[in-house]
């Protein structure tokens, strides 16, 4: 039975210690992960709990930082190990970005287990994690209304099988420009998302980093600009964040419908564009549900034809 306090919305990913480059600055060991970034998006509209796991070796701080988000952690589990460590670079685009290094650690042996009281909520997000950990939670929670997944290159090129039979099961795949090509073999856009849409999912999300979203559904396409900004520190996690966001305001008015969706895509925009003018959740931690309102008016207005 659901109640207030229930979670409406269960995210899923990885719980990491990033050590990022940009052209701005360099920061050494700061809180990640896909889910970190979503379930902190997600915060601002819905209850929202989080699966994961991290090492012995994850600061407190970072545990209360969830808290002060009240993100619910009945699943994020604790064990002896390290905890997943990310090193990313970027260009001076900040578009291109190389991988350093990526130590799964505690990741690797890692398998997931809903806790009972996650096991009805209504919209569940897969965020970028292996698939074969992905499926796993597929398969334990009852009857969602809404499941989106999201995945990247790696998993493309190493577990493209099972990527595959997670998206057959879900109502929505996003993924980012280059992903959508070369998952699809196709190289635009329009060909690209047709391919993806025969893979199973109602919709598909494509994102395009500063240049916005574009969803693809058999009713037609949805062009959604991103939010102009002066000064960006770290794009990281603006994925996450951008699907985080999305799916806690989908979750709050608890109606899936091709309108609500476009609607939500707002506030995923308006929310990710806070992230990546700070690294980490340093932006999203002191960020308001007024100032969110704000912005959302000056992006409809930058919208309006007349
Ligand atoms: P994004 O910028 O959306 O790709 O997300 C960046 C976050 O994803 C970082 O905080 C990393 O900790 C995390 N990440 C990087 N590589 C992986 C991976 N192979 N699996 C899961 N999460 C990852």
């Amino acid at each position: 039975m659901s109640n207030e306090k229930s979670v409406q919305l269960v995210a899923v990913g990885s719980i990491g210690i990033d050590t990022i480059e940009t052209p701005v600055a360099r920061r050494e060991s700061i809180l990640g992960g896909s889910a970190s970034y979503a379930c902190a998006a997600a915060s601002f509209f819905t209850r929202v709990g989080m699966v994961g796991v991290v090492g012995t070796d994850f600061p407190k701080q970072h545990v209360d930082l969830y808290k002060h988000f009240r993100i619910n952690l009945d699943g994020l589990e604790t064990v002896p190990g390290e905890t997943f460590r990310w090193t990313g670079v970027y260009e001076a685009n900040m578009d291109n970005r190389r991988t350093i290094c990526t130590d799964l650690n505690v990741f690797a042996s890692f398998l997931p287990k809903l806790p009972l009281s996650y096991r009805k909520s209504p919209f569940l997000f897969l965020a970028n994690i292996q698939p074969c950990l992905q499926l796993h939670v597929l398969g334990q929670i009852e009857k969602p209304r809404f499941v989106v997944v999201d995945t990247m290159d790696l998993w493309i090129n190493t577990a493209k099988e099972v990527l595959l039979q997670v998206i057959q099961r879900v109502d929505m795949l996003t993924l980012n420009e280059s992903e959508a090509r070369h998952l699809s073999g196709e190289q635009t856009l329009l060909k690209a998302a047709r391919v993806l849409l025969g893979l199973g999912p109602k919709y598909v999300l494509i994102k395009k980093g500063e240049h916005g979203s574009i969803l693809f559904s058999p009713d037609g396409v949805f062009l959604m600009p991103a939010y102009p900004l002066e000064d960006v520190q770290d794009p990281t996690g603006a994925g996450d964040t951008f699907a985080g966001g999305l799916m806690g305001s989908l979750a709050s008015g608890g109606k899936v419908s091709e309108i609500a969706i476009r609607k939500a895509m707002i506030y995923g925009s308006i929310v990710a564009s806070f992230g990546v003018e700070a690294f980490s959740l340093d932006r999203l931690h002191t960020l308001t549900l007024d100032e969110i309102e704000a912005r959302v008016g000056r992006f409809r207005d930058m919208m309006k034809v007349r």
